[in-house]
């Protein structure tokens, strides 16, 4: 686990954005202790406020040692983009 969140701080350093694939998203949102509170509605859009769920989560990024999330919401994306890990592609919504 340890080990994931330094490799997720070190692509958060980088300006191409690594994207985790989809049949890979769930062991690395569980192994980042993130799956449970996706599913339990509990996480929020940094940018917008949204409840932040599997369905519509699309980013996320580690913030002073902190997780924080982007729904889907294209505005949402490109805020969080610069810095952010794409958790899903939706660039065909
Ligand atoms: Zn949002």
């Amino acid at each position: 686990m340890n080990r994931l969140r330094r490799k997720i701080r070190r692509w958060s350093k980088r300006t191409v954005i690594p994207a985790i694939p989809e049949d890979a998203r769930e062991e690395v949102l569980q192994s980042l202790g993130l799956l449970e509170p996706l599913v339990n509605g509990v996480l929020k859009c940094e940018v917008c406020g949204t409840v932040v769920t599997l369905d519509n989560l699309a980013m996320f990024r580690v913030e002073n040692g902190e997780f924080v999330f982007s729904c889907d919401t294209p505005s949402c994306m490109i805020s969080f983009r610069i810095s952010g890990v794409e958790v899903k592609d939706v660039s065909d919504d």
